[in-house]
């Protein structure tokens, strides 16, 4: 269907008016499960490749509704997105995230690195810098336990407004990662202009390394190329040996994936650090 405008109606077929009232649905439901906090974050180990320790989080958001199933947030965000209650959303989401992350600090265990996911319409909107600017105030969180995980789609429209934003980001003092990495319209270039810490190589090319020599070739090309650019680099989705093999021969910096840890909640999580700490 056309976007523009007083057109859209044309093609507003009794299966797109089903789709809309679909997605009408979702988005009320999700208004209320903000108001009704009914949304939570699990956290999911990062593991240093060197040490084996965990040295951060990411925190991904869940759906709770009351008495019923979880719901992923494959489900729900794009939803929010489009709507654009991604923007109170992952203002909620980024704020407690740093209220966890200085809730560990206080209560002594080591510190760790709270990485927290971007939606494109939370970069582009006009209150970005301002708002982590006064989550950090809020929490009293350093800005070097925070990382932001950004997408390459988001630079894509305007590269010199990204970059500016990029650069107010980082002069705030928090780390930047590319989430994804290798699935957008990413062109490289970009990456040496970006102020970028860090390459997350997407789990699409981590999960068949057994066994598709492309998928080899594509994870060591981005490892060394993120050593040759002075970019940390992690592997995301790593489920079996076989995987870490591989990554641990191509000297990737940093492991995410279920063969450390499922993200699970808060609680769970600290009283696992606790266990495994020393
Ligand atoms: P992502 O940022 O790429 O997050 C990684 C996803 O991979 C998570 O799915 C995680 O649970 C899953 N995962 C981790 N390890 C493994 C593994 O070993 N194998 C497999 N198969 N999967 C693994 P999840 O939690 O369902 O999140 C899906 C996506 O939703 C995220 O992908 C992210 O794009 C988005 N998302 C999640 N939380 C937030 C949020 O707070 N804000 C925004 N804007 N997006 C979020
Ligand atoms: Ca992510
Ligand atoms: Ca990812
Ligand atoms: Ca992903």
């Amino acid at each position: 269907a056309k976007k523009d405008g007083r057109n859209t109606y044309r093609y507003h077929t009794a299966a797109l008016s089903i789709a809309a009232n679909e997605r009408l649905r979702v988005e009320n439901r999700l208004r209320h499960a903000l108001a009704a906090e009914e949304l939570v974050l699990h956290y999911q180990p990062l593991i240093d490749a060197r040490t084996r320790c965990v040295v951060g989080v990411e925190a991904l958001v869940r759906w709770q509704p009351l008495g019923e199933a979880i719901v992923s947030p494959g489900k729900f965000i794009p939803v929010a997105e489009e709507t654009g209650l991604i923007v109170p959303l992952g203002e909620w989401v980024l704020r407690t995230a740093c209220k966890q992350a200085r809730a560990w600090i206080d209560a002594g265990l080591p510190r760790l690195v709270m990485a927290v996911n971007l939606s494109v319409r939370q970069f582009q909107s006009e209150n970005l810098i301002g708002m982590v600017q006064r989550i950090l105030e809020e929490t009293q969180l350093p800005a070097n336990c925070l990382e932001l995980e950004l997408t390459e789609s988001m630079f894509m429209e305007q590269v010199e407004r990204s970059i500016k934003t990029l650069n107010k980001l980082k002069a705030l003092g928090v780390n930047l990662a590319i989430d994804d990495f290798g699935t957008g319209y990413s062109s490289l270039i970009y990456l040496k202009r970006f102020p970028i810490d860090k390459l997350k190589i997407d789990q699409s090319f981590v999960r068949d390394l057994a066994d598709d020599p492309n998928d080899r070739e594509i994870a060591a090309t981005i490892i060394a190329m993120a050593r040759g650019l002075k970019l940390n680099v992690l592997a995301e989705g790593i489920e079996s040996e076989q995987q870490l093999d591989f990554l641990r021969q191509h000297d990737c910096d940093y492991y995410q994936g279920y063969l450390f840890h499922r993200p699970v909640p808060a609680d769970e999580l600290e009283t696992w650090l606790r266990k495994n700490s020393t």
